[in-house]
């Protein structure tokens, strides 16, 4: 049994858990941490799960440039690289193949921030 906290990753037992905690997923260890620290791990997480789609929609494209215009610079980077990966390739299948044709800068910058991953498996 546990809980799962969305900011550590980690399953923890129930009590770790406060009642607002248990709702938003996020630990009392978690909860103690910088508001601005918090958001820039769910913003990670919103950013690399949209690599992780078949297909980055406008709306999604939308959502991400937003993000990218006041997310902390480690997240506002890794938006600026899936914004970039989406204009050229919306679609998850073949992206790899075409980014290494066609924009080779591109999956560097995919493989140096690790948004590479969202790709495997
Ligand atoms: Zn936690």
């Amino acid at each position: 049994m546990g809980h799962w906290c969305r900011i550590c990753g980690r399953t923890r037992p129930n009590e770790r858990f406060s009642g607002k905690g248990h709702r938003t997923h996020v630990c009392q260890d978690c909860a103690r941490l910088p508001k601005a620290q918090r958001d820039a791990i769910d913003q990670e997480r919103e950013v690399f799960g949209y690599l992780k789609q078949s297909r980055i929609s406008e709306q999604n494209l939308a959502r991400v440039r937003s993000l990218a215009a006041r997310a902390v610079p480690s997240v506002a980077e890794l938006a600026a690289v899936v914004i970039a990966v989406a204009e050229i390739t919306p679609f998850k299948k073949g992206r790899l193949r075409v980014l290494a044709r066609e924009r080779g800068e591109l999956l560097a910058a995919l493989e140096r921030t690790g948004l590479i991953d969202a790709h495997h498996g």
